[in-house]
């Protein structure tokens, strides 16, 4: 489905709406705020960018020289091309060692090449370690924001998921109660996993080794205790060098819930006491975004999820909503690079306010990469024929100001004088959800004339 009728079916619950609307722009005030705080932080952002383009211009050395380090420490590392074989490589390495109980700390990149559904057809069970993860897990859905995975439900929703799943007792979604019964549950997970694995969110050339950041430890925890890690990595998280890690660090927990720094940076770089330790780097598609050179820059995002706590549309719309593994406007670069057909409607679920460009912290274009792909699809896939002629009557009507000012008066006329049902009626999808404005008297050109005139 689309993102307009899938957003229609989470605009159906208003009132969920509206506090998924606060609760998100509740986390981007707290952003705001935590990067007041930090001088020079536009310098910060500019430096990000910087490191991240330059690693991206020089992939193939970074890339080598991370392996061979990593190597080195007594990590194993694989290469996948895409989705099916990232898959093969961590069950193969999970089959090796017999091991049937996984643990995993949030990895996006998992969830994108399908992992979970994978494992478990092969009878292996794997457990989502992430509170947010656990909560989506337990209802079957996917994540619906890349750093609140449960953002879409509430306190009272998880108490009867637990009642359900965990056998707990209502507690009118008490959230201490609810945690510590997650905790007891997840502990005797970790206590038992046969392997643990997580995602990376910066792999650095010159040491080889790797951070994973998390507020809950669980990363911590799985591997830890599990004999065996297997880490997952989109080959974009490559920074050169450890002294870069204070840049990203900084914008990371900043940019993503408005703390100083993530409560866990957990610095891997070689398996403890006979443990075993792998390295998975998954291309899926990256490589050909890099050749276009209109979107290559999305593969700085570092994921802290801030464009879509700003974004209005993502915000009032869900991250179901974009069917997509990575939701809101970054989502919405990423995934018509993946199948043009089936993400088409992304790039239109945007106001183009810039919003989310202004807050990344590596400084991607967003909204500017959102128009181009918008170009692209319009020429590149069927458009609806009201669609496509009514845009070529818009172009000629804003090309003729006289004709133009003719049919805006007849408009601000019927806005005034016509009633709401007419407006509203069947052809204007733009009314199915909104409820326009009286029309004015006046056009913003007259009322700018008229001015013009008294002054002079
Ligand atoms: S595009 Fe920028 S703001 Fe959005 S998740 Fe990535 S880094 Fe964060």
């Amino acid at each position: 489905m689309s993102h307009p009728k899938l957003a229609s079916i989470f605009n159906k619950d208003e009132q969920k709406v509206n506090w998924h609307d606060k609760a998100l722009w509740f986390v981007r005030h707290k952003r705001d705020l935590s990067v007041h705080q930090v001088k020079g932080w536009e310098a910060l952002r500019e430096l990000g960018h910087n490191i991240k383009a330059h690693t991206l211009s020089n992939l193939d050395d970074y890339l080598v020289e991370f392996e061979t380090n990593a190597l080195k420490n007594g990590v194993q590392v694989h290469w996948a091309a895409n989705a099916k074989e990232h898959n093969t490589i961590v069950h193969q390495i999970l089959e090796e060692h017999g091991a049937k109980k996984v643990v995993k700390s949030k990895s996006m990149l998992t969830e994108e090449c399908h992992l979970n559904p994978y494992l478990e057809d092969r009878g292996i069970e794997v457990i989502d370690t992430d509170l947010g993860e656990r909560i989506v897990q337990l209802a079957k859905e996917p994540p619906s924001h890349i750093v609140l995975p449960a953002i879409h439900k509430n306190r009272h929703e998880v108490d009867k998921l637990f009642q359900e799943h965990l056998h707990t007792k209502p507690c009118d979604g008490d959230p201490q109660y609810l945690t510590q019964e997650a905790r007891k549950h997840l502990r005797e997970k970790f206590i038992n996993a046969d392997a643990a694995i997580t995602g990376v969110n910066f792999a650095i050339a010159e040491t080889g080794g790797f951070v994973v950041c998390t507020n809950e430890g669980n990363a911590d925890m799985g591997t830890h205790l599990a004999p065996i890690h297997i880490a997952c990595m989109g080959f974009e998280k490559l920074i050169p060098k450890q002294e870069h890690l204070g840049v990203f660090l900084r914008l990371l927990a900043r940019s993503a819930t408005g703390q100083p720094i993530t409560t866990y940076s957990s610095h891997f770089k070689r398996p403890m006491n006979g443990n075993k330790m792998h390295i998975v780097i998954v291309d899926n598609g990256r490589a050909e975004q890099l050749g276009r050179p209109d979107f290559r820059k999305s593969l700085h995002c570092i994921r802290c999820g801030a464009c879509m706590n700003t974004c209005p549309i993502y915000r009032r719309s869900g991250g179901h909503s974009y069917d997509a593994t990575i939701p809101g406007p970054i989502g919405s670069i990423l995934s018509p690079g993946k199948d043009l057909t089936k993400h088409s409607s992304l790039p239109f679920a945007s106001t183009l306010c810039g919003s989310c460009s202004d807050v990344c912290p590596v400084k991607i274009d967003i909204h500017s990469q959102l128009y181009k792909w918008r170009q692209i699809i319009t020429k590149e896939t069927k458009q609806p024929f009201v669609k496509k002629k009514s845009m070529v009557f818009m172009g000629k009507l804003f090309s003729k100001p006289k004709q133009f000012e003719r049919i805006g008066k007849i408009g601000r006329w019927a806005l005034r004088s016509l009633p709401q049902s007419m407006i509203n009626a069947k052809p204007n999808v733009w009314g199915k959800s909104r409820d326009l404005p009286k029309g004015p008297k006046q056009s913003f050109d007259e009322w700018y004339r008229n001015r013009m005139k008294k002054s002079q």
